[in-house]
């Protein structure tokens, strides 16, 4: 018989750690937990083959499934000697989803399941505390009805606030039994004015509740949520069932959440918060602001948990150090105390910023929890980026500061310097991000803010913790955030933000906040490149005064000694190939030449060359261009001094360098000498329909070779020049666009004799280096033949995609978000290599390229070049190296680490 339950309790678990898959995260931790020894309440997970079935067959459940429910749920009952529905000693229970993947909020928790009408006088009398049973009820009914009955919560809530009003009391725990009492029975009446009957049925509970964790696996926010996050929408959830432990039972009871570092720094501390007197769901739904757990937590006069319980301080102690070195990483934990006992009920690797997982796997090498390698792993290649955002500018800040211009401070829940416009709605957000950046304002956000979230530069709530969804999320997005700034006050129908001593801000107005130190701005402030840019490029920081460049130092030395495959860059400027060099790239992949073109003093030159009437009148143009080209060649070689550059011959149509409308047309016939009917005739004859497809890569160097010749010759001046310094050129060409075999040996055999020319009027020793993109699908069918002519082959993936799908890059906006809706498409392939298609090309060009040259040297400069996932595909079909722009080039070294560690794992 399949087996759809797992149990775990009393020391003895049925899953373990590695069974996520199967048990979802939440199960796996609670099943782990408890084989270590971590007090958890009893329970048992249903599994997500569960939640396949539920899909597949009409939402419906494997015939075996009750009756391993029961069994489990009997187990339970043994273990916590209390009975399901039995009016004396009632057992109670929370239902929880649980992915295999954490999705924050997506999914609902009923808690307290089990009560009724008759088991609430049982709880009453088993616990001694009437108010505690009715609390506890209230609750269930009014979770109950959202999340399976999908009644709208507000209904409860209202009547709450209202019955709180009435009562004269502020907080949920100050209201009296009798009130409870009348508000359970107003609660059942919500329900049925909604045409709803709420169960008395315990089983039924049970069984809807089931049903709703399955069904709330495709509601809109966790198909958002996977969306954003690339879970794929087939792995389905778990359920997991687990005896109630109370929080909300008195003042020796309190629930809270706590990670085992700071995830914001990475600083290895403790760092929690707590509510006493309460459930699990009141921490994150901000209802009470929580209080610290640590004594260095705590800012103004609130009592920390370590001060208020010592004693369950120090088994929560005791648990977070087993936690760390069982798990040897951070731990993202929720924990309950009843009656001064301390239970876990979850323990998931925390979320972090990127920031805190530098840190994090940095100390924890030297703590020797992990080796340099799984360091190396740990770090999410994409996530290293946020080291190299903006700071404010110092100088800039401490005027603004002293300046009264700070409207306040809250918590510092992702790191970073955002400036922008306040938007106090998610859908307001998503509209003026188009403009510029945002902040979105809110007194704290919800899954329904996701997509606001996304596009704002920054997030900034009123209320909650370092827990909070807002805090959570955005740290998952790489998001500068600010949370709990609880002097702010946001009135969302003024469309205000008000801090004392400062005139509202409205909506549109400029705010900056500091997601590092959690300070508020009004007002834009300028920003200041990373410390990592102070260090590397600027100089203007020194290494040892910032711990977050040598963590990143490190980590990028450790992942370039596991690594095998190169990481170049896209450059087309010393200045560019400098900050790649700095930031570790190992030469240029791509340097392209037309941008050397667009500058004003050349423009001129590179339109007379192309309106010439004829050979010579562009040859002279040509002979004019050719002393920029070759400076900027040395101007770049100087930067690269030892390392290789690969230059691009001339590849855009030569109507991208003319001007298009009747104005600029009249005044380039000025400058030229040319009648402006006769100009808007050559210009309309070079006018292309599909210039993708047109006129350009060495189709050009084909139909005038003069142009080519004159780029060869600048590139080897150049490096004879520079080289003549004292400086080690190492160009190499590289023919763009080419699809057959005669194409290359045309250019290539032009490039060879130019090169050797110029070697020979200089009289330096010079390699030459010729080699071709691929970026045709007939050049990857031909590769073996091409090969033959050829030091290199670089895949130029964006042309390669634009033409193996028959796509426009530019014109494909209009239909490829939908096509990934729909599913047609899995990525934009422009983001990620399409592997099946586009990449069966880049592997077969490979193949048959090392066939038809042993020595090739093959590599990759599209924008696929600075993709963790494509690096990593890229690996398995075994490219030398890959390029990338400068500022992808520490995520590409990290990426290419842990392609390695992956295909060798992989080849075993
Ligand atoms: P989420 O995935 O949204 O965090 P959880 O299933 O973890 O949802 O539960 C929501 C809250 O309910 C958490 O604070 C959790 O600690 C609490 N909770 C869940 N199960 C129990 C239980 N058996 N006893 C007490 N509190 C619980
Ligand atoms: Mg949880
Ligand atoms: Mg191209």
């Amino acid at each position: 018989m399949d087996r759809y339950v797992y149990y775990f309790g009393d020391g003895r678990a049925e899953g373990n750690a590695k069974m996520k898959d199967v048990l979802g995260g939440k199960g796996a931790g609670l099943a782990e937990m408890t084989n270590i020894g971590v007090p958890v309440p009893p329970g048992f997970t249903i599994s997500t083959a569960v939640c396949t079935y539920f899909y597949a067959q009409g939402r419906t459940y494997p015939p075996e499934l009750q009756k391993q429910v029961l069994e489990n749920l009997t187990t339970v009952e043994r273990s916590v000697d209390r009975k399901f529905g039995d009016s004396g000693k009632p057992l109670l229970v929370s239902v929880r989803s649980g992915a295999r993947a954490s999705m924050p909020g997506m999914m609902d928790t009923i808690l307290n399941l089990g009560l009724n009408d008759q088991t609430v006088q049982g709880l009453a009398r088993s616990s001694g505390d009437e108010r505690f049973a009715l609390d506890s009820y209230r609750r269930f009914i009014q979770m109950y009805s959202g999340v399976v009955l999908e009644i709208d919560k507000e209904h409860f809530e209202h009547e709450l606030f209202a019955l709180r009003d009435r009562a004269g009391v502020r907080t949920d725990a100050e209201i009296p039994a009798e009130s409870l009492r009348e508000l359970v029975e107003t609660y059942k009446n919500i329900v049925n004015k909604n045409g709803k009957a709420f169960p008395q049925d315990v089983r039924e509970q049970l069984w809807g509740a089931v049903g709703a964790v399955f069904n709330s696996w495709n509601n809109q926010r966790a198909i958002t949520y996977r969306k954003l996050n690339g879970i794929p929408d087939d792995w389905g959830t778990a359920v997991n069932v687990q005896s109630m432990v109370f929080g909300n039972m008195g003042d020796d009871c309190a629930t809270g959440v706590a990670f085992t570092r700071d995830p914001s720094t990475g600083a290895k501390r403790f760092y929690g918060e707590y509510l006493a007197n309460a459930q699990g769901e009141d921490v994150v739904a901000g209802i009470r602001t929580p209080l610290p757990i640590t004594k260095a937590q705590v800012t103004g006069d609130e009592k920390s948990l370590e001060e208020t319980m010592p004693a369950v301080f120090a088994q929560l102690q005791d648990v977070y150090r087993k936690l760390e070195s069982h798990y040897r990483d951070m731990q993202d934990i929720e924990f309950t105390i009843q009656s001064g006992k301390l239970y876990l009920l979850q323990t998931r690797t925390g979320k972090r910023t990127g920031f805190a997982a530098v840190k994090i796997a940095c100390d924890m090498v030297e703590e020797k929890l992990i080796a340099e390698q799984e360091a190396v792993e740990r770090v999410e290649a994409n996530q290293i980026v946020q080291l190299l955002a903006p700071v404010f500018e110092a100088k800039a800040k401490a005027e603004a500061l002293s300046g009264g211009r700070q409207l306040g401070r809250g918590l510092p829940a992702g790191p970073g310097a955002a400036t922008g416009r306040i938007a106090f709605n998610a859908e307001h957000a998503v509209d003026m991000a188009r403009s510029g950046p945002v902040i979105l304002v809110r007194i704290e956000t919800s899954p329904e803010d996701i997509a606001g979230m996304h596009s704002a530069a920054g997030i900034l709530t009123t209320r909650g913790g370092l827990t909070s969804h807002a805090a959570v999320v955005a740290r998952g997005m790489g998001r500068p955030c600010v949370v709990g700034a609880g002097s702010l006050r946001v009135d969302y129908s003024r469309g205000e933000l008000k801090a004392e001593g400062h005139e509202p801000l409205e909506e549109g107005d400029w705010v900056s906040i500091d997601g590092s130190t959690g300070e508020i701005l009004n007002g834009q402030l300028p920003t200041r490149p990373s410390e990592v840019q102070q260090v590397l490029l600027e100089g203007s920081m020194k290494p040892e005064d910032s711990e977050i460049y040598r963590n990143f130092d490190r980590l990028l030395k450790w992942a370039d000694a596991i690594r095998t495959m190169g990481v170049r860059t896209n450059a087309d400027t010393p200045e560019d190939a400098r900050v790649a060099r700095l930031f570790g790239a190992a030469g240029i992949g791509l340097c392209r030449t037309e941008h050397m073109f667009f500058n004003e003093e050349r423009i001129l030159r590179v339109r007379e060359m192309i309106l010439a009437r004829n050979e010579k009148g562009r040859r002279k143009a040509l002979e004019e261009l050719l002393p920029f080209q070759q400076a900027d060649f040395e101007g770049i070689f100087r930067e690269l001094d030892g390392l290789p550059v690969t230059v691009r011959l001339l590849d855009p149509p030569l109507h991208e360098f003319l001007p298009q409308n009747e104005s600029q047309i009249s005044s380039l016939a000025r400058d030229m000498s040319w009648g402006f009917v006769e100009l808007r005739a050559k210009v309309a004859q070079l006018h292309e329909t599909n210039p993708m497809l047109g006129h350009r890569g060495c189709r050009l160097g084909i139909t005038f070779p003069e142009i080519y010749e004159m780029q060869v010759r600048a590139i080897y001046q150049a490096a004879c020049e520079v080289k003549k310094q004292g400086i080690d050129a190492q160009p190499e060409v590289m023919i763009p666009l080419v699809g057959t075999l005669k194409e290359l040996q045309i250019t290539s055999e032009m490039v060879r004799r130019v090169a050797a020319e110029v070697i020979e009027e200089r009289g330096v020793d010079m390699q030459v280096v010729v080699g071709t993109m691929i970026e045709i699908p007939r050049a990857a069918l031909i590769a073996e033949k091409l090969a033959a002519n050829a030091e290199f082959f670089s895949f130029g993936t964006n042309d390669l995609t634009q033409m193996t799908f028959g796509y426009s890059r530019d014109d494909s906006g209009s239909f490829l978000p939908e096509y990934v809706d729909k599913k047609i498409l899995p990525k934009d392939p422009f983001e990620s290599i399409d592997q099946e298609g586009v990449g069966h090309l880049v592997r077969l060009g490979t193949e048959r390229g090392r066939a038809g040259n042993p020595k090739l040297k093959v590599g990759v400069c599209g924008e696929h070049g600075g993709d963790p996932e494509s690096i990593r595909f890229f690996r398995s079909v075994g490219l030398n190296y890959v390029s990338c722009s400068p500022y992808r080039v520490p995520v590409a070294r990290l990426a290419a680490a842990q392609a390695e560690l992956e295909h060798k794992a992989y080849e075993g």
